[in-house]
């Protein structure tokens, strides 16, 4: 299925369509995002089809993940003039007051998205629409064993009419890296070994790129706990999208007062779970293959199953399985496992817990599960993570006013954050203009220097630099 793309040509005709939808103005933008919408929901079922098809994800997530972009287009669209409104910074000194300066925010001409397969459609709208919006013409390249919910929503976006500043590259990975050497600004979800091979590229370029990269979060279970509260949640936690989620709970830390019945809750409500409607396959059967590894590995090591534990590679299938007797030496604690496992270690104390939590070298988010809401806010700010939820699972990733942001290497730059979600794809620039016509005989920077008007000039900038006495020193 995969074509072979001119990806300099795809880039040079975006770049020329793109002035023309920068001109427009973010009122005209918005419009076109709002139609966009509404074509994406009068197409839903055939999209959603496509989704599910291609990573086999229960038809209620994918119905899920397409929600999301469709929600984030109309609080992008109610606030996008406000965030792209030029600003008037005040003079900072005398010596500029009678200067205006104007500050726009001028896109990125060509902006690439390349995405992976766990959230094929949901991550590449998301930050397709952002882009857009900032006035950027956008590329997206989907991972290629999932591309055809991708293909199909970009193609809504020729079908409405709309400028053709939004198309599709698909192709193999050497169709992103060729992307790579054409795109002004790059927005990377994937592995961390990718993104950092993206980045170099980046800088070598001299252009920006935000990368959402790999995840361990942890999550902290502590003894005040509501036990069947942090059980469902953190079930839900590990196993939605089978654990394919970058803020997926990879490894939980028990305080010794509930561990016994933390895991026994766990396991019950784990081992009910059906397999298809509520848990499906793996995308990949590489994915499948690294799962695998890292249940055998661990359980070679002494690792115990509570629940689950079997495998088909043809189905692709991991039973969603909870683990003891793990611990830091183990990949399943320590590299991302992306599937349906879930690690559990009993910890002495909430100190405990975050030195463990914090020797991850990922730090993408975290969950504290406590009846004290303030105990669980103070925990929160000893965490080397971008977003911490106090009793709730992947909470922030619907949070999209709030910046999502990957620490260590789970990232740079993120998604989301309201303004900053569109002001990211953007320059600013900064046009300084008199507020008053000035002969040129009063402009004391230009040529030429003279010495009494150096002293003078010199005296007054220190004047207005310095504070008291200092001031007036020579
Ligand atoms: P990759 O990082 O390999 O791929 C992500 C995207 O980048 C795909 O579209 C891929 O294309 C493309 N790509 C691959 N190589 C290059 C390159 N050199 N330059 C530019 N683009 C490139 O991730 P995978 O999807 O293979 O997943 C591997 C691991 O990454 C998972 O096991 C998981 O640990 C992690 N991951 C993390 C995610 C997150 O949300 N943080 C999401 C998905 C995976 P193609 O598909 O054609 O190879």
């Amino acid at each position: 299925m995969n074509q072979v793309v001119d990806v300099p040509g795809l880039v040079s005709e975006l770049r020329a369509a793109q002035p023309e939808w920068e001109r427009l103005g973010v009122e005209a933008r918005t419009r076109w995002l709002r139609r966009y919408a509404e074509w994406l929901l009068d197409n839903q079922e055939r999209i959603v089809a496509a989704l599910a098809a291609d990573t086999g994800k229960p038809t209620v997530e994918a119905r899920i993940e397409f929600t999301v972009p469709v929600d984030l287009i109309k609080y992008s669209a109610r606030h996008a003039r406000g965030w792209l409104r030029p600003g008037h910074p005040a003079p900072p000194n005398l010596l500029n007051a009678m200067k205006q300066a104007t500050v726009t925010h001028r896109p990125y001409p060509v902006v690439a998205v390349i995405t992976p397969w766990n959230f094929p459609l949901g991550l590449s709208l998301c930050d397709a629409i952002p882009a857009l919006l900032a006035g950027a013409a956008v590329v997206v390249k989907p991972a290629s064993a999932t591309p055809r919910s991708v293909i199909a929503a970009i193609q809504g976006w020729a079908e409405i009419g709309a400028p053709p500043v939004f198309r599709v590259l698909h192709g193999p990975g050497s169709s992103g890296a060729a992307l790579v050497e054409q795109a002004d600004f790059v927005q990377f979800t994937g592995s961390t070994e990718v993104g950092i091979r993206i980045a170099e590229r980046c800088a070598q370029r001299l252009v920006p790129c935000g990368l959402e990269l790999g995840g361990k979060d942890a999550a902290i279970v502590l003894a005040d706990a509501d036990l069947d509260l942090a059980v469902r949640g953190i079930a839900w936690g590990a196993l939605a999208n089978a654990g394919q989620m970058c803020t997926s709970v990879e490894r939980v830390y028990v305080e010794s007062a509930v561990y016994p019945r933390f895991v026994e809750r766990l396991s019950a409500h784990v081992g009910a779970l059906r397999r298809g409607a509520d848990v499906a396959p793996l995308v990949t059967t590489d994915q499948f293959d690294l799962v695998r590894a890292h249940l055998v590995d661990a359980l070679a090591a002494g690792a115990r199953v509570a629940v689950g534990g079997n495998t088909d590679r043809d189905a692709k299938w991991v039973q969603p399985t909870v683990l003891t007797g793990v611990d830091h030496t183990m990949a399943v604690v320590c590299e991302e496992t992306f599937g349906p496992l879930i690690p559990v270690i009993e910890v002495a104390d909430a100190d405990e817990a975050v030195a463990l939590a914090n020797s991850s070298r990922f730090g993408l988010s975290a969950s504290v599960w406590t009846r004290d809401t303030r105990r669980g806010r103070a925990i929160a700010a000893r965490l080397d993570a971008g977003s911490v939820n106090i009793n709730d699972s992947h909470a922030n990733v619907f949070f999209f006013a709030a910046p999502m942001d990957g620490w260590k290497q789970s990232g740079l730059g993120g998604r989301f954050g309201g303004a900053d979600s569109v002001l990211r794809y953007c320059r600013p620039q900064t046009v300084t203009a008199p507020r008053a016509p000035i002969p040129y005989q009063r402009y004391l920077l230009w040529f030429p220097y003279t010495p009494s008007g150096t002293v003078v000039l010199g005296r007054i900038m220190r004047a207005l630099a310095a504070t008291g006495r200092r001031r007036w020193g020579w």
